[in-house]
């Protein structure tokens, strides 16, 4: 183990596997990692299938099916009034891999990069890897708004990037105009480039159309922009997401992408690009769907004395243990809730590095069959009671 490189030397397991892996061994209600439990709309499962019978099954484009790139422009052009263009845009074997991509094209030794936290487990580790350092900017709860003095704090000569999750997994709010302005402002006075995760963009449950940093007068060659089809349609293990950027950024993200997966799956590329222009009268059940099942965890845990944090987007509602009523911090609520009550979730401090990080906030997620959100509250409920006392 002497050669592992130390930023892997000595780290736990990604926090969503390792929750994951604790539901299975206790047969617990997983309402942590995040992914709904349904099959995905099924017209899209179709024009997989159809297409592994009926179309090539060879390496496509590095940088991603012609007919997918071309439909990633229509789909952010009619949601987002975005005009992109499809050298624009690289398709990568999900947003993991595009964020990868991106850190890896963009950051050079010992440039700091901003992280926003809480932060997608995944972002420090990529930027230690890639020669970077990681430079914390807590956000605070509730509202866990973006502020500029402690951005302008934080930013120093050496700062070449900011990484930007809008909606904010795992919080589920989702930033003002104001806040974007902001943003986009400072970029341009430090002359920072932004990685903006977009994943949760097309799942809003306050009726907002989502809103890109790259959208932002002045941000269009300095930003990058992430989306996930797996977020998009509740498809998380198809893997695949994309990369939009100004053309000659986007051939830069391009030469990292074809050094790690070089391409992604060509069936469900396909599928992608079909379901990306299918009128929104396919993916609305689904939606709707979404949004009840928030409804009902919500409703219920509110219910049971549980402290329910306000959000706008995501699959995600998080839980205030103080305002419930449970002096735990979140790691050990979480880890007895998954062995004692048989149920899981994700504890926030694990999405956040340094000192200064709330203890007592729990994620939970709502995409799950109604029988099995409601037997989570249930149980949660009677943990709470035990806990509380
Ligand atoms: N984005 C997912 C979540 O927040 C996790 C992705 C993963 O497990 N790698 O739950």
């Amino acid at each position: 183990m002497q050669q592992v490189h130390p930023v892997y030397a000595g780290m736990a397991r990604t926090i969503f596997d390792v929750m994951s892996g604790l539901a299975r061994e206790h047969g617990a209600i997983n309402l942590g990692q995040g992914f709904p439990e349904e099959q995905g709309p099924p017209e899209l499962i179709e024009a997989a299938a159809r297409a592994l019978r009926e179309k090539s099954n060879q390496y496509p484009p590095g940088a991603g099916l012609q007919e997918l790139r071309e439909a990633v422009c229509h789909f952010y052009r009619d949601r987002q009034g975005l005009e992109l263009t499809s050298e624009q845009v690289i398709v990568t074997s999900g947003a993991t891999e595009a964020i990868a991509a991106a850190v890896l094209a963009l950051v050079k030794t010992g440039d700091e990069v901003i992280l926003f936290q809480p932060a997608y487990d995944a972002y420090a580790p990529m930027v230690r890897r890639a020669g970077g350092v990681p430079v914390s900017v807590p956000l605070a709860p509730p509202l866990w708004c973006y502020e500029a003095e402690p951005l302008e704090a934080a930013i120093t000569p050496r700062t070449r990037l900011i990484m930007f999750n809008d909606p904010l997994n795992p919080a589920g709010t989702a930033a003002s105009a104001a806040e974007l302005a902001m943003l986009a402002e400072a970029c341009i006075r430090h002359d920072l480039i932004a990685i903006c995760d977009d994943v949760w963009e097309d799942v809003r449950f306050d009726g907002q159309v989502h809103r890109s940093l790259i959208s932002m007068p002045g941000m269009a060659d300095r930003a990058v922009k992430i989306g996930s089809a797996g977020k998009i349609f509740g498809l998380t293990g198809w893997k695949v997401g994309w990369l939009c950027a100004a053309p000659d950024m986007a051939d830069l993200l391009g030469r990292a992408h074809q050094f790690l997966t070089y391409t992604t799956p060509p069936a469900l590329q396909w599928a992608v690009a079909e379901g990306l222009a299918m009128p929104q009268s396919l993916v609305a059940p689904q939606r709707e769907v979404w949004a009840a099942s928030r409804q009902r965890l919500k409703a219920g845990l509110e219910g049971a004395g549980y402290g329910v944090l306000p959000n706008a987007a995501t699959w995600f509602l998080c839980i205030d243990l103080a305002a419930s009523g449970i002096a735990l911090p979140d790691r050990d609520f979480s880890e007895r809730a998954v062995r004692e009550a048989g149920v899981a979730s994700i504890p926030l401090s694990a999405l956040f590095e340094g000192e200064d990080r709330p203890e007592h906030i729990l994620r939970l997620c709502f995409t799950k069959p109604d029988d099995q959100l409601d037997e989570a509250v249930e149980r949660l409920a009677r943990f709470r009671l035990q806990m509380a006392r």
